[in-house]
């Protein structure tokens, strides 16, 4: 089969992802071999691209956002017969066993495997994942539009439930990629006003026509206090006024996984039982949960379609703002 492997990580501008041709992976005995047809490109491969996430599995092939069909089953694997539709998120597997997957936070494993980071995940034309960490995906989206709910969806849904956001809440998003367009439609569907900070124009567009209450650019301060916000966006110059457009008792949630470094601030910012929390991951309860709630609604992804062939000119549109909504590998 065809796959793109990460030998080195490298600026994404040198196209550091080769092609190459490798054996089809076997599922193990808990395993489905799952045909991609296409696969979602987050902001994570591209940390994982150019090592700002430090190498666990090299050569690697990126991609966390995988949808494809069963082609077969482990030995021990029956929940799935041949041809179901499926996705593999980032969570590729826990330990089942520690304090918190214990205790209902598997998203917080300490020993998580994460797929196309410290296993083999959906650049490629078959991918292995674990029978339990896949979901069956709904109707009602086709496979480009299920991709970018897999990884942006669902923690955006998380960041959403750790916001405590409700109906008639007033709801900041600051960057305005992939989860915040997805993200948006889902505060909406809860009732929440949503004010949203960008940089780039079109981004500003995308989120007018999704329903945005107030949009501005990320140091803009909105009309009305915010109760919560999420921070999408790796810039820790956005945490100081964005703290400063919460109510007091607000809430700010980091959404990413990596962060640049957040600059000083008076305490005066965060005083008033203003709080600051990250989300990390995600659990299976939340994919379930927010997969159902994204058929109901039904969220509309805005999805930037790019050829197999294309996986390094997609990361390179990514990592400069050229991507309207959410950038998907076609296979
Ligand atoms: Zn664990
Ligand atoms: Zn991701």
């Amino acid at each position: 089969m065809q796959a793109w492997l990460l030998h080195k990580p490298a600026a994404v501008e040198t196209r550091p992802l080769s092609l190459e041709q490798v054996p089809v992976p076997t599922p193990d005995e808990h395993e489905v071999l799952v045909r991609v047809t296409a696969c979602g490109i987050c902001r994570t491969d591209l940390h994982v691209v150019e090592g700002e996430l430090p190498p666990r599995k090299s050569p690697v092939t990126p991609g966390h956002q995988v949808v494809g069909v069963i082609e077969k089953s482990g030995r021990d694997a029956g929940k799935y017969k041949r041809g179901t539709r499926v996705g593999i998120p980032w969570l590729h597997k826990t330990c089942g066993q520690c304090l918190y997957c214990r205790t209902g936070l598997e998203n917080l494993c300490d020993s998580p495997e994460f797929t196309g980071y410290t296993n083999d995940g959906g650049f490629a034309e078959y991918t292995v994942a674990h029978e339990d960490f896949v979901y069956p995906l709904p109707g009602g989206f086709g496979d480009l539009q299920a991709a970018p709910l897999l990884c942006a969806g669902i923690i955006g849904f998380r960041c959403l439930r750790r916001s405590g956001i409700a109906a008639g809440g007033n709801l900041g998003i600051y960057g305005f990629g992939s989860a915040g367009h997805v993200c948006i439609q889902v505060a909406k569907h809860l009732g929440a006003n949503v004010f949203v900070c960008t940089r780039e124009e079109k981004h500003r567009r995308l989120a007018t026509e999704l329903g945005a209450v107030w949009v501005g650019s990320t140091v803009d301060e909105p009309p009305e206090k915010l109760d919560a916000s999420i921070v999408f966006a790796p810039a820790g110059e956005i945490v100081p006024p964005a703290l400063a457009a919460l109510r007091k008792g607000g809430t700010l949630i980091l959404g990413g996984i990596h962060m640049s470094p957040i600059p000083s601030f008076d305490y005066d910012l965060l005083y008033q039982e203003r709080s600051i929390t990250s989300v990390a991951n995600n659990t299976r309860g939340d994919g379930k949960d927010f997969l159902r709630i994204a058929a109901e609604i039904p969220i509309h992804t805005e999805a930037q379609i790019f050829p197999f062939e294309r996986a390094n000119e997609a990361l390179i549109a990514l990592k400069h703002d050229g991507i309207r909504g959410a950038a998907v590998l076609q296979f």
